[in-house]
Order: C-alpha cells, then sequence, then structure tokens
C-alpha cells in the first residue's frame, strides 16, 4: 500500500539516525522499524554504535512495512584526543572489512567497560560492570548502559545526571576514548560503498575554529555530510549548523538519533525542516549510488 504522502506527492519523511538494542537503543530493530513506519517516517537510517548487528532484522522487518531501510553505523572516532561520532550512511552490511574492523571498536569497549566498572567499584559503586550488561541485548557496551544502572540503583536521577556526574572527564568512571582515527573510520564507510556524515556536530562543543578545523580534516579525508538537523540539535544549534553546512560546502542530514520510546531527546520522524540553502544529502548524486535495504 502507497503512503497517502507520496500519493499526494508530499515531501518524503527521511530520518537518518536511529538506534536499536544492538547497540544502545532500547528497541529491537524489529521493535524500531515498526515504530518508526507507525510515525511516517519512509527512509530511516539504522546507525548503532560501531555494530552492523541489528541490520539484517531491520531489513527483514521493512520487508513488511512501507518503509526503506539505509543501512548505517555510527563510528566513535579519536580526533585530536576528542571523540567525535562518524556516520557511515549506506553501507553495505555484509561488507567482511567493515564488520572486522568495527570489531577493534567492540574489544575496545570490553576492556573500557571493565575499567569502568573497577574505577566506579572504587568510587563505593559496586557491580556496575555486571549491573550495566544486564541492560545489553546485544554485542556492544556503552556508557548508556552503565548510566541506565547507575540511574536505576539510585546514584543518579536522570541519564543526564549521570553524563554530569559520572563517566565524563574528571567524575567517577570516566575512561578516555581510544577509537578509530578519521582516516581510518571514512575509509571504512567509503570502502563498505556508503557516505560519511558527521553526526550532531554541535554537540562537541568546539570552539568556531576547532569545528572549522574538524570539518576540513573531516573534508580532506573524504568526508561529504553533516547533521544540521539532530534531535539533540536546540534551534540555535541547528541554525548555526544550517550556516557552517553552507560555508563548508557540505551535504546536510538529518536525524532523530533515537534511542528510547520512555526519553526521546525527539521521536522518530518528528524532526525539524532543514533550514532552506542547505543541499539535502538525498538529493544529492551520492544519494544514488549508496546502499539500501
Ligand atoms: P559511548 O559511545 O559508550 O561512550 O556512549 C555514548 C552514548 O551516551 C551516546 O551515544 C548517547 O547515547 C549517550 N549519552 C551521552 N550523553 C548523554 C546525555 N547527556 N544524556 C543521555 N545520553 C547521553
Ligand atoms: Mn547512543
Ligand atoms: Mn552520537
Ligand atoms: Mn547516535
Amino acid at each position: 500500500m502507497l503512503r497517502s504522502s507520496r500519493i499526494v506527492g508530499m515531501s518524503t519523511n527521511y530520518d537518518l539516525h536511529s538506534h536499536s538494542t544492538a547497540s544502545d537503543g532500547t528497541l529491537t530493530p524489529t521493535g524500531l522499524v515498526e515504530r518508526a513506519a507507525r510515525r511516517g517516517v519512509d527512509v530511516l537510517g539504522v546507525t548503532d554504535h560501531d555494530t552492523l548487528d541489528g541490520l539484517q532484522e531491520a531489513a527483514e522487518t521493512a520487508r513488511r512495512h512501507n518503509i526503506q531501510i539505509i543501512p548505517g553505523v555510527e563510528i566513535s572516532v579519536t580526533w585530536r584526543k576528542r571523540t567525535i561520532h562518524m556516520l557511515g550512511l549506506g553501507v553495505d552490511r555484509t561488507n567482511p572489512q567493515l564488520a572486522d574492523n568495527l570489531s577493534t571498536l567492540q574489544q575496545f569497549r570490553d576492556w573500557r567497560a571493565e575499567e569502568i566498572g573497577r574505577k566506579l567499584d572504587k568510587k563505593g559503586i559496586p557491580g556496575a560492570l555486571q549491573g550495566a550488561k544486564h541492560y545489553t541485548q546485544g554485542r556492544i557496551l556503552s556508557r548508556t548502559h552503565f548510566a541506565r544502572f547507575l540511574v536505576d540503583a539510585g546514584h543518579a536521577a536522570t541519564l543526564g545526571d549521570v553524563f554530569k556526574h559520572f563517566l565524563v572527564p574528571g567524575k567517577p568512571g570516566h575512561v578516555s576514548g581510544r577509537w578509530a582515527s578519521l582516516n581510518d573510520a571514512m575509509n571504512w564507510v567509503s570502502g563498505a560503498g556508503g557516505v560519511a556524515v558527521i553526526a550532531h556536530p554541535a554537540r562537541y562543543r568546539l570552539t568556531r575554529t576547532k569545528l572549522r578545523e574538524l570539518l576540513a580534516d573531516f573534508k580532506k579525508s573524504g568526508g561529504q555530510g553533516m547533521e544540521v538537523v539532530s534531535g539533540s540539535h536546540s534551534l540555535d544549534e541547528m541554525r548555526h549548523m544550517a550556516a557552517v553546512c553552507r560555508e563548508h560546502d557540505l551535504l546536510a542530514s538529518q536525524g532523530s538519533d533515537f534511542h528510547d520510546p520512555e526519553k526521546p531527546w525527539v521521536d522518530l520522524g518528528r524532526l525539524r525542516t532543514l533550514p532552506a540553502g542547505c543541499t539535502p544529502i538525498w538529493q544529492a548524486g551520492v544519494w544514488q549510488q549508496i546502499h539500501r535495504l
């Protein structure tokens, strides 16, 4: 059945950033895709952290619904000692090199989780590693799983409080990231036929100069897009990032960064409209060449 928006020619609803239980989302890939379809999303990017594990199930579910899946991944990158997130959109989910390279990040996550557990234990919070694992359903151990444990065990009121008082620099349970280099992540994405997009650029709290340097390095290594509309961007941040996107002649992407129906930064498919003057990534030539499911 065709969605009525397609029949009357209304615009396609794109949401190109979301998470499932394959990483730190709370809906299974099936639950995620079904919710997106119910919310009117026409094209959903499934972009779990450092894994492709949810993509097969997402593809199978999408076949039963009127929705297209862009197979993706959100790769953790270390750039000048900071953690940056790079989306690979439209990657071939069966690309063995990509899976193999992502497994090195998964192993770092395992080591980091033990380290976080040890550090929290020293600060009088025992059992955090086991506690965090209790919230995982996939291969990926995320700080989000520790955060859910810390909230439910009464050490913090909200996830936001955890990321103020724990697991961040200078606070109990912090461990520095040792993720992929920008160039490596780029090569992994393009090697798997995808297009690279800087995720939620306003989240990194970079100065204007540093943001320019990041985007220059990103473009030099072959990056093409940045998120302008993100569930984690305020209206002002979105406007600023729209200007930055135009200035750097990057393609603009949009995504909710949906994790959890209970605590959505924004719900699936309920995104602001991309500001005028930005070229949407789906209107660029590169979009015709990427993988879809
Ligand atoms: P990790 O990649 O394991 O270091 O965990 C990072 C994840 O923590 C992000 O992908 C978010 O899902 C989550 N996160 C970071 N900051 C916050 C916050 N202030 N509130 C809720 N979740 C957050
Ligand atoms: Mn996350
Ligand atoms: Mn992210
Ligand atoms: Mn994300």
